[in-house]
């Protein structure tokens, strides 16, 4: 946990997943990010899902993990392993579902939104907290329920659309304050309307870095994942936020790393690199 003046910041844990480390790293050869995180046999390289809890007089959830509605064959293909999961790490942090107020979306891919609904043992899919008030970009919801063959394989509607029937669901236009020191800023870059969450209380900032940054690999400026759909866009937001960053000595929230759940990015010379605050 880390107190944030009138915030307590809990980063959770939805389990592991693999993907690409091609992919994961773009135009970064392989010879350099495989001495920062390993490949397996196919390839894949392991990294974490981590929901960042936010408590102060309401409960807030930023992103839910991928969730139990995957099939075996996308179980095989990422290589899931949610021994540790959302269940257990919430009952850790001494929290229920149902004490949840707020769930707000990065954005919708299915390891971000997988977890924002579960089914039931009749089969049908309801929302995972079912006393929150879902909040999406306006942007990003049309293109989650649009999706194109380039980015079809990451949005899947029952993670959200259930979320809409339910009545429970609140589209944000760019930019929107959440809550008193509560703040998103749109990054597009990933997707056209990715956000990341900025957290502001007692002089210090914290910021959920999502798929900006989604491992502590990703802080130089150009090692960028192929997965991004927008890559200029990701280096331009990166190579500000990251000034802004070192400068005001934020405390990064790393989403997908696999070890390092939040730090402060220093610079020593011209290089880069983390000064880790909690680890898992
Ligand atoms: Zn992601």
């Amino acid at each position: 946990m880390v107190r944030l003046g009138d915030f307590e910041l809990t980063p959770l844990l939805d389990g592991y997943f693999r993907l690409d480390g091609g992919a994961m790293f773009g135009v970064v050869p392989k010879t350099l990010w495989e001495k920062r995180i390993p490949a397996d046999e196919r390839n894949r390289i392991t990294m974490a899902m981590r929901p960042l809890l936010v408590r102060s007089d309401r409960l807030m959830i930023i992103d839910a993990g991928c969730g139990d509605k995957m099939d075996a064959k996308s179980a095989d293909i990422y290589g899931f392993d949610r021994r540790e999961n959302l269940d257990v790490t919430m009952a850790r942090a001494g929290i229920r579902a149902e004490d949840v107020g707020i769930v707000l979306a990065s954005h919708l891919h299915f390891d971000h939104a997988g977890g924002f609904t579960v089914k039931d043992t009749s089969g049908a899919v309801r929302p995972r907290f079912p006393n929150a008030r879902y909040l999406v970009n306006d942007g990003e919801w049309d293109d989650a329920t649009h999706p194109h063959e380039r980015n079809r394989a990451s949005y899947f509607a029952e993670n959200y659309v259930p979320l809409q029937e339910a009545g429970v669901l609140d589209l944000l236009p760019d930019d929107r304050v959440i809550a008193p020191g509560i703040r998103v800023r749109r990054t597009g870059g990933h997707t056209r309307f990715h956000q990341i969450v900025y957290i502001e209380s007692g002089g210090k900032t914290a910021v959920f870095a999502a798929d900006l940054m989604p491992t502590t690999a990703h802080v130089d400026v150009p090692w960028i994942m192929a997965y991004d759909l927008y890559p200029m866009e990701t280096l331009e937001f990166k190579r500000a936020f990251l000034k802004e960053a070192v400068e005001r000595e934020y405390i990064i929230f790393f989403e997908h790393d696999p070890v390092i759940a939040a730090g402060i990015i220093r610079q020593r010379d011209r290089r880069l690199y983390v000064e880790p605050i909690a680890e898992s």
